[in-house]
């Protein structure tokens, strides 16, 4: 892998907020905040490391209603507010009463995230990049994507008044497409897979100046958006951790900061510390995890992705030991479903919750069924189920299974004709 090459900016004061610094996850080996995302000395990832002052609910609750009242948290200086940013964040947290009794679960939430600005979770992970990358000074803002980040970067990027560039791979669903191209010129479809976009992606930040790939040279700070999503979801709660939760994985970057935010809550004495299960969530035609999971193994074999879940297909998780390592650690899970199952989880979600979830809902949904009838989750204990994205994008996934009852005549005559007077 090559070195990253924004050239080393000076950084303002207290522009990463409370973040010391950059520490490796598999070494410890720490290293100056910067554009830097491997570890000189053993190519593991980098992690933010950070000084947390005391921190209160109330100062959070005081703060505004989105990811930026959990700032001290983050790598982002005091002043982010003043920034242009899509404001994600602090998305709904809703009792699923009729999807719990459904699945036989007694005590079920979903937090939908579906309603973030570009209507997925990445916006989270968006806001923060964008605002290390204008720390860093870069001239272009851009990522590797299986759809909604691009989504996600093209809108940041030209509320920010900063050129976007975000590449894809080119089979992508048409909605994702547009989503992004709407709001950059350089949406950019790449024959191949995700992990082929995303190998290209690590070639150009090796080779052009001043470009910020956000989930690849500025992906320390990128990730740590992510726990915003695990912050609010205790705040919702009433400043409480659940029992369990059940979260997509692709690059298993989310599920492993939902984790981290949960701990960081604990150690802080924002919530008070109990054991809880984290289960992760794949579709079977992209399950490198999952299969290891199963397999007891630690290592993860690539696959080359096969699913209508494009959000989670990357073939080589970044992440993926990680998420294993959390989920055998917390006495949770790795399960995956079929394409089948995916699009009975999306309309289940719809018919019980009126959520339009898109396929990587459908997986989660599905994943928490599998769960409970497979017993690997206890529907005693109260459960958070995390929706990631908005059923619009992926129209096609069900256009086949739901549809007009029936055509019939402006009569009064035909409509009796039907099941339905
Ligand atoms: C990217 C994405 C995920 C998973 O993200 P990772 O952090 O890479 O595991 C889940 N759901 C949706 C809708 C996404 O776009
Ligand atoms: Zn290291």
């Amino acid at each position: 892998m090559s070195a990253p090459v924004i050239e080393k900016p000076s950084l303002r004061a207290g522009a990463f907020g409370n973040a010391t610094g950059l520490s490796c996850r598999e070494c410890g080996h720490q290293v100056e905040l910067g554009p830097h995302y491997a570890c000189p000395e053993c190519f593991g990832p980098l992690e933010i490391a950070y000084d947390f002052p005391a921190v209160t609910r109330e100062e959070i609750e005081s703060g505004p209603r989105n990811i930026w009242r959990y700032k001290a948290l983050l790598p982002v200086p005091a002043d982010i507010e003043t920034s242009p940013n899509t404001e994600p964040g602090f998305t709904r947290l809703l009792k699923a009463h009729n999807l719990g009794a459904e699945l036989g679960i007694d005590n079920l939430w979903v937090k939908d995230d579906s309603t973030n600005p570009t209507n997925s979770f990445k916006d989270r992970v968006v806001a923060c990049a964008l605002s290390a990358a204008r720390e860093f000074g870069s001239k272009v803002f851009a990522c590797p994507s299986t759809g909604n980040l691009a989504n996600a970067v093209a809108a940041a990027g030209a509320r920010a008044g900063i050129k976007t560039v975000v590449f894809i791979p080119s089979n992508l669903e048409q909605p994702k497409q547009v989503n992004s191209a709407i709001f950059t010129e350089s949406l950019v479809a790449v024959d191949g897979n995700y992990d082929d976009v995303n190998k290209l992606a690590s070639e150009i930040a090796g080779e052009e100046d001043g470009w910020a790939f956000v989930n690849v040279n500025v992906r320390p700070y990128y990730a740590e958006g992510s726990k915003t999503l695990g912050y609010e979801i205790a705040e919702q709660l009433g400043w409480r951790l659940p029992d369990q939760i059940v979260i997509p994985v692709a690059s298993g970057s989310q599920l492993t900061k939902v984790h981290k935010a949960f701990q960081e809550l604990i150690k802080l004495g924002l919530v008070e510390d109990k054991p809880y299960r984290v289960f992760g969530a794949q579709a079977e035609g992209c399950s490198p995890v999952s299969v290891a999971y199963k397999a007891g193994v630690d290592a993860i074999r690539p696959v080359k992705p096969d699913t209508i879940a494009k959000s989670l297909a990357i073939g080589n998780p970044a992440d993926g030991i990680y998420v294993l390592d959390i989920c055998r650690e917390t006495g949770g899970a790795v399960e995956d479903v079929t394409d089948d199952e995916v699009r009975d989880g999306i309309v289940l979600l719809a018919r019980t919750e009126g959520i339009f979830t898109e396929t990587a809902g459908g997986t989660t949904v599905a994943v928490l069924k599998k769960l409970v009838k497979t017993g690997q989750l206890d529907t005693s204990l109260e459960t958070v189920v995390i929706n990631t994205g908005h059923g619009l994008k992926t129209l096609d996934a069900v256009s086949g299974r739901v549809g007009p009852v029936a055509t019939i005549a402006p009569t009064y005559a035909a409509f009796a004709a039907t099941s339905l007077a």
